[in-house]
Formats: C-alpha cells, structure tokens, sequence
C-alpha cells in the first residue's frame, strides 16, 4: 500500500473513529449519532506535513505506548514513513510522533554526514557530534549510561525559532522496536545522546525550555532582525 494510501486510512480513522467501533446508530440517539459525526469532522489531519508548535495540547501529553498487536498495521507503518520524511524534508536530525500530531510512543534520529560540512569544525568536535544513520524506536526506553553532563545550544522544530543550552547526560542506552518491530539497543554519546534525550522528553509531553538556561534563550535570526530592519519571517512549512 502506498504512504498516501495508509495516511488516509489513517485519516478516516481519526475523522470517524466510531465508523470503526462498536457503537451505531441504532445504539444511540440520531442526534447524537450525528452530531458526532459534525464534531469529529477536521480538515487537516494528523499525521501532519509540518512540526506542531509550542502551545499545541499534544507536546504536553504523555504519549500512548503502541499496542503491540498494532506494531505490525499499516498505520503505524504509515505514521514512522511519515515522520522520516518530515524529518528530512526540514533538515532537522530528530523528531517525535507528537510533533506530527500523533500521541504514541515513536521517535526517529538521523544525523547525515554532510551536516559535519555545513559546521565549523571546532563546533563539530566541541558538540561531540558523530553520524548516525536513521534509528528509529517504537515504545522506546531510555537508561542514562555516563551521568556526566554536557552543556550545549539546542533548538527544537517545535519551538521553531529560538534555541537555549540545555545540559544532557553524556551517554544513555535506548531499547525497544524498530519500525520491523525487531527489538533493538543502541548506546549513543555526546550529541547522538543528546538528540535521543531530546525526543524522550517529547514522550513525556516535555520541552527544553523546561529545563534550559533560561538567560541563554535566544531568536536564532536575531542578527539578521537587525541587519534586515525587522524584515524576517520564521516559516513553519517548508
Ligand atoms: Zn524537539
């Protein structure tokens, strides 16, 4: 089945969740029935093309674990392939289900080698940064394996905009599936620990400016506001 295809399964799942359950009309009143249907009808829906934005109610819940009989559906399918090309489509090295609009337990991590050019080298090097080919993690478990910290600039797409420093632990293992729903283990360091620290937070309805240092807060484009007379635009589409 094509993304298309499953994202619109997936779709009409969520448009009419009730065309999928147990109950009918015969088992409610019409108007109930129908004003249900009224209600639950939204024109854009998750899994989004686009990066919800601080002040979305999905960044603060606790996202769900996915059901292990629904591992293997293809709307699970569907949300992974979604969130890999949202991921690469803004350039970004991290992203949570959450963020997509979805509240399940889902994060993919990919940090491509070409990314070492676009840095200066001694930031490269200060930041610990390292290639990571694309992991993702369904249900993912976080243990903190090096409790030293590391201190540095981080920004979220979901905060697009800003960044602050943050610290993070040097080292942690992550567990759980792959997107075959394989069990999987990896143990990352410096900023690779830092980016899968990141997303955990997302899980837990958690972002960095909960525990950044607040007086490094800063808009990323804050030079150019100068230099531009104010001309600048954040986009959130892409
Ligand atoms: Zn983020």
């Amino acid at each position: 089945m094509l993304l298309k295809q499953r994202i619109k399964l997936f779709q009409t799942f969520l448009a009419h969740p009730r065309h999928l359950g147990t109950s009918s009309p015969a088992s409610q009143s019409f108007k109930k029935w129908y004003q249900n249907l009224w209600t639950t009808e939204r024109t854009n829906l998750p899994p989004y093309n686009h990066f919800t934005q601080i002040g979305d109610p999905i960044l603060r819940q606790q996202a769900a674990m996915v059901p292990k009989e629904h591992i293997d559906s293809p709307e699970i399918e569907a949300i992974v392939e979604q969130m890999v090309k949202v991921l690469r489509k803004f350039n970004c090295v991290g992203i949570a289900a959450p963020q997509i609009g979805v509240s399940l337990r889902i994060i993919a991590m990919e940090f491509k080698g070409q990314i070492r050019k676009e840095l200066p080298e001694a930031v490269y090097q200060a930041r610990q940064m390292s290639e990571l080919p694309l992991t993702v993690f369904i249900n993912p478990v976080l243990t903190v394996t090096n409790y030293s910290k590391l201190k540095h600039p981080e920004g979220c797409m979901s905060v697009r905009g800003y960044s602050a420093e943050v610290e993070r632990f040097e080292e942690v293992k992550l567990s759980g599936l792959n997107q075959l729903g394989t069990p999987s283990e990896v143990t990352l360091s410096g900023w690779n620990a830092r980016i899968a620290q990141h997303e955990m937070d997302h899980l837990e309805g958690k972002l960095y400016t909960d525990h950044m240092d607040r007086s490094t807060f800063a808009c990323t484009c804050w030079e150019a506001v100068n230099t531009k007379s104010g001309r600048v635009e954040i986009p959130f589409y892409k």
